[in-house]
């Protein structure tokens, strides 16, 4: 089993080393797939955490959305993030787009990031547009009478909302358009512990596929790509992204 480890880290080594423009796309977690997140989570990101109930129920959408985004803020970088900060940082890969919102590839290195569904680190007035930390969201809304946290600033006191993305709304446009514009300029587009099951992130490899650039895959399940990449690799981030970051020296 070493050895197919081994083989595995030297194989995506070799590939990223003869790339000159890669770029790397990671899913909602590293390590684990969106199902195993989304069990995780008890399917309730889909259900509380949507434009809907933030607007209807405002009450219930805090309740259930400020715990979790607390928990993914309180996340630690791992061994995995810093091998893919050291990697850009190297310039073996260029940028990293991700579907993560815990922020944990921004706290591992000050690459060129593209957060998709923004992070959950901050929340804004929906009125006059101050941001607050994740911190002070959870302030005001403890001293909340109904739990929603308020815009503080004079005059204002409208409801805040979650400066990322929620179900239900379209995906933050900038980021799209970046990661559309990378995803077609790079000669390796490095997937990382992502099923490809949510669009529109999840049509994004078949813009280097069309180009007739590589796509190599790494991840425990299967995805519709996995035929035509480059080369496949059956197994978690963390289990192969540190060898790699050593193994080319960076
Ligand atoms: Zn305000």
């Amino acid at each position: 089993m070493a050895d197919d480890l081994d083989d595995d880290i030297r194989q995506l080594a070799d590939l990223l080393a003869q790339a000159e423009r890669c770029v790397a796309m990671t899913g909602v977690r590293l390590g684990a797939t969106e199902d195993t997140e989304a069990k995780a989570a008890g399917s309730a990101w889909g259900e509380f955490a949507s434009l809907e109930v933030l607007l209807t129920e405002p009450a219930r959408f805090w309740e259930n959305w400020l715990p979790r985004a607390l928990d993914a803020s309180r996340r630690e970088v791992t061994d995995a993030h810093r091998a893919l900060a050291r990697l850009e940082a190297a310039g073996v890969i260029k940028a990293i787009i991700t579907q993560a919102v815990d922020h944990l590839h921004g706290k591992a290195g000050d690459g060129d990031l593209i957060e998709v569904h923004a992070n959950v680190l901050s929340c804004r007035c929906t009125r006059c547009e101050d941001v607050y930390a994740l911190a002070e969201v959870e302030q005001i809304a403890a001293a909340s009478d109904d739990g929603v946290p308020r815009c503080t600033r004079e005059g204002c006191g409208y409801p805040l909302r979650p400066t990322g993305t929620l179900w239900g709304e379209p995906l933050v446009e900038q980021a799209i358009i970046r990661a559309w514009d990378m995803a077609a300029w790079s000669d390796l587009f490095l997937v990382i512990d992502t099923q490809l099951r949510t669009d529109p992130m999840a049509m994004l490899p078949s813009v280097p596929l069309k180009r007739g650039s590589k796509v190599a895959i790494v991840g425990t399940t299967r995805t519709r790509y996995d035929r035509y990449a480059k080369l496949v690799v059956p197994r978690t981030g963390p289990e192969v992204l540190p060898g790699v970051a050593d193994l080319l020296g960076c």
